[in-house]
């Protein structure tokens, strides 16, 4: 094994070669025992998973974008006589754009010159 480089002890002091490091291994000093260098063994793989991770979440995502295209419209109107939730049809110029989901009450805000009395 040849020296791939010099390097100094920061515990001792010593000056030595080191040789280039394996995934996962560490190269120790000759007098003191004191770790020189060490190699991550899981850097190069844990960043690849986490590219392709990342790459399935944005394709799930766009996926979802492309084919969930429901809007949600809230119209307010004086009477709801005749419409109810899943019955009542949504049309547009003539052409069925969706279906009433909901109906609940509006809830004014009080007007200055109404008295509740
Ligand atoms: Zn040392």
């Amino acid at each position: 094994m040849t020296p791939a480089r010099t390097i100094g002890c920061d515990s001792c002091g010593v000056v030595q070669g080191i040789p280039v490091l394996d995934d996962g291994k560490s190269a120790r000093c000759v007098r003191c025992g004191s770790v020189l260098e060490r190699r991550r063994g899981t850097s190069i793989r844990t960043a690849m998973v986490l590219s392709i991770a990342a790459l399935m979440i944005v394709g799930w995502l766009a996926l979802r974008a492309l084919t969930d295209r429901r809007i949600d419209i809230e119209l307010l109107v004086p009477s709801a006589q005749g419409v109810r939730t899943g019955d009542t049809h949504v049309d547009y110029k003539g052409l069925e754009i969706g279906s009433v989901s909901d109906i609940r009450p509006a809830i004014r805000p009080h007007s200055p010159g109404r008295s509740d009395k």
